[in-house]
C-alpha cells in the first residue's frame, strides 16, 4: 500500500511541482492551499507525512501544526519555512515539527527529507535494527553511490564531489536511459526559484564527468543538444 502524503501550500508554482515529484516517488499526494482546510485534512486523513508551508493565507503553518499536536496528532511533519526567517524555524520545531526546509530548495533534497523522516517514524514503530543497520548503496559496476552518505567510491576511492555535483549524479543514475532536461535539474537540485541560469547545470555535469572519468567503462553522461543530459550504463565499454 502506497504512503499518504499532505501537502499545504498555497503556491500552485511549488505545490505542484512536489505533488508531481513526491507521485513519480509512489506517493499518494493530496494538496491543500489554505491553513484550516489543510488542519481539517490531517485531522481526517490518514496520512504518514504532511509537508507544511509556514506563510498560509488565514490560519497560519505554526497555527496548524499547533491544533495538530494539541489533538494528539503525531504525523510527522517537515515544515517549509521562507529564507532568513530562523525564528519560523526555532517555532515551528519547539510545536513539533520533525524536520524543516528553508525557501529555496531543490526538490531532491525535500524528496530525501521525506523519506528520512518517513523511516524515522516507522522504525520507532517497527524496532527492525537489520534495515536501520544495512546501508544503502547504487552500485555500478566499479561505481558505488551511498545516497545517505553522499559519498561516492570509484575503483575503490573515494572521490570528492560538491554536494550539487552529488545531487546531480544521484538524479541522473536512479533515471538510467531518461533524457533530463536542465529544467528538471535545475528544480531537482537547486530549487524552483533560483536565479542562476541553466549555465550552473552545465559547469555541475561537466565538473562531474571530469571527476568520474566519465564516458569510460562504467557511466556516461549524454549531452542531448538544447534539451539536457541522459546517463548512459555501460558494459564492457558499450551501453548496457
Ligand atoms: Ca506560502
Amino acid at each position: 500500500m502506497s504512503q499518504k502524503i499532505l501537502v499545504i501550500e498555497d503556491e500552485p508554482t511549488l505545490s505542484r511541482l512536489l505533488s508531481y515529484n513526491l507521485s513519480q516517488e509512489g506517493y499518494e499526494v493530496k494538496v491543500v492551499e489554505n491553513g484550516a482546510d489543510g488542519l481539517q485534512e490531517a485531522v481526517d486523513g490518514e496520512y504518514q507525512l504532511i509537508v507544511l508551508d509556514i506563510m498560509l493565507p488565514g490560519m497560519n503553518g505554526l497555527e496548524v501544526l499547533t491544533k495538530l499536536r494539541q489533538k494528539q496528532i503525531r504525523t510527522p511533519v517537515i515544515i517549509l519555512t521562507a529564507r532568513n526567517a530562523e525564528d519560523e524555524v526555532v517555532q515551528g520545531l519547539k510545536h513539533g515539527a520533525d524536520d524543516y526546509m528553508t525557501k529555496p530548495f531543490g526538490v531532491a533534497e525535500l524528496l530525501a527529507r521525506v523519506a528520512a523522516v518517513l523511516r524515522r517514524s516507522q522504525g520507532e514503530a517497527v524496532v527492525d535494527h537489520q534495515s536501520e543497520s544495512e546501508e544503502k548503496v547504487i552500485a555500478l559496476g566499479e561505481l558505488s553511490i551511498y545516497p545517505d552518505k553522499y559519498e561516492v567510491v570509484l575503483h575503490g576511492d573515494s572521490i570528492p564531489l560538491r554536494p550539487k555535483e552529488f545531487e546531480v549524479l544521484l538524479y541522473l543514475v536512479q533515471r538510467p536511459g531518461v533524457v533530463v532536461t536542465r529544467d528538471d535539474l535545475m528544480n531537482m537540485v537547486w530549487g524552483f526559484d533560483y536565479i542562476g541560469g541553466q549555465r550552473t547545470v552545465d559547469v555541475h555535469v561537466s565538473s562531474l564527468r571530469k571527476k568520474l572519468e566519465m564516458n569510460q567503462e562504467t557511466v556516461q553522461i549524454d549531452s542531448i543538444r538544447g534539451v539536457g543530459y541522459k546517463l548512459v550504463i555501460k558494459k564492457n565499454g558499450r551501453p548496457a
